[in-house]
């Protein structure tokens, strides 16, 4: 094998610049030279690439962001898109394509590959992670991070003046960011979209839920996260329909994108790092069409079809254990 190219894609992760690092000093090792296309698909349409060499990836472990930019791309997604892209990879020589980004990533190389004849491997990399077939993925331990300590600076506040704070985080359509945080953060209630079932109920059980915990702890903070998407009109809807129905007032708080960036934690590193120096191995054995991820803390490798085919759970026993918590706030 004598020459790659890489991208990163789609939603941008903290630790995607540690994944690129691996994927060129492990490529420089066997002599595969590295190409970087700039903004995703965007730029594999336009021809927009660099060489990438061992100086390029100095000091960026510790960045966030990536410095091959990223971008989304409808034209990407159409046969004449898909063509001109497949004519750019074979003119600049590229037998194995590797693909940093979600899931809507790993589509767009699926569909690449029905108009490339060269090889593509996707590596995982989105703060939600929604990614069947990896336990993790690139970014997601560092948004946690980030949004346990957006959440323990709002607790600071809100105890301050015995408040009750509404505070979103991010998942897409997903509540493992939620889930995470509000256990690490202590949260005293938390909307998730794998468990949530009505509205109506849920205003009903939240109120009984703040009236037993204060019952139990007088006055004090309560906090709620809430996973993006989940109710109309966010926090703020859902701050307006409590105060309605209770007057009880409550502030909500968007985290939005400072989650996406920050240097990332060494978890999502050292994930990135592994991904990566394994995708540029198994493309020298000649694989195609799979992610790379990792489960029970082993390397694995997932046809792309299989890692949006399912909705990958949260962890059960997080949720009994988080359930029976909040349980316990409001007991006498
Ligand atoms: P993410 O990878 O974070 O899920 P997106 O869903 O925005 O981000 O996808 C990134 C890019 O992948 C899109 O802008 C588009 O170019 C490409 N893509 C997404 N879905 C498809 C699809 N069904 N077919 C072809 N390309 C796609």
């Amino acid at each position: 094998m004598r020459k790659i190219a890489l991208l990163t894609s789609g939603g941008d992760a903290p630790g995607m610049n540690a994944c690129i690092r691996a994927v060129v000093l492990t490529a420089l090792h066997y002599n595969i030279e590295v190409y970087g296309y700039q903004h995703g698909y965007h730029g594999l349409i336009g021809q927009e690439y660099r060489r990438l060499r061992a100086k390029d990836v100095l000091n960026i472990i510790q960045r966030g962001g990536t410095i091959l930019r990223s971008a989304r791309c409808h034209e990407f997604k159409t046969e004449e898109g898909a063509q001109t892209a497949a004519k750019n990879l074979n003119a600049l020589g590229i037998e194995a394509l590797l693909v940093i980004g979600g899931d809507g990533s790993f589509r767009g190389a699926q569909h690449l590959s029905n108009y490339w004849d060269g090889q593509i491997i996707g590596l995982p990399g989105t703060i939600d992670n929604d990614i069947a077939g990896t336990d993790a993925t690139i970014g997601y331990y560092t948004a946690i991070e980030t949004a346990m300590d957006s959440i323990d600076k709002v607790r600071d506040t809100a105890d301050a003046f015995e408040r009750i704070f509404l505070v979103e985080v991010m998942g897409r359509h997903a509540g493992f960011i939620g889930l995470n945080a509000a256990v690490a953060s202590a949260a005293d209630q938390v909307l998730l979209p794998e468990l949530f079932k009505d509205s109506e109920n849920t205003v009903t059980d939240i109120l009984a839920h703040i009236e037993g915990v204060k019952a139990r702890r007088g006055d004090s903070s309560y906090i709620i996260v809430v996973t993006e998407n989940l109710w109309p009109g966010g926090v703020t809807g859902l701050a307006e329909e409590l105060n309605s129905r209770s007057g009880i007032e409550c502030r909500p708080v968007i985290l939005g994108h400072v989650q996406r960036g920050g240097s990332p934690v060494a978890q999502d590193r050292l994930l990135a790092t592994r991904l990566g120096a394994h995708a540029v191995e198994i493309a020298r054995s000649g694989a195609t069409g799979i992610m790379v991820g990792e489960h029970h803390h082993q390397v694995v490798t997932v046809p792309f079809a299989q890692t949006w085919a399912e909705r990958k759970a949260l962890d059960p026993y997080l949720i009994t254990i988080m359930e029976s918590l909040f349980d316990l706030l409001q007991r006498p």
